[in-house]
């Protein structure tokens, strides 16, 4: 019933071109063993695992999985509220 939810589904369909683009950005994610850091879009945390983000390359970051990041930035915002 949350809009927290509405929006998640929203979300969820990934075009082609976000598909291309979040293969690029995990592509460097791997190569640098270092998630992006996606502060850089605006959002207020920059990974939702392993925070000190220095282990696992991609995993946790916003392009290795947008729904999870979304549902993770929820619990957060609701938490810190
Ligand atoms: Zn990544």
């Amino acid at each position: 019933m949350t809009t927290a939810t509405q929006k998640l589904e929203d979300f969820q369909p990934l075009s082609k071109a976000a598909n291309d683009v979040k293969r690029q950005f995990c592509k460097e994610c791997e190569a640098t063993r270092k998630r992006y850091d996606v502060r850089l879009l605006g959002y207020p945390i920059s990974w939702y695992e392993n925070h000190d983000g220095s282990d696992t390359g991609c995993e946790g970051c916003f392009w290795y999985n947008p729904i999870e990041f979304r549902k993770h930035l929820v619990e957060k915002i609701e938490e810190e509220n």
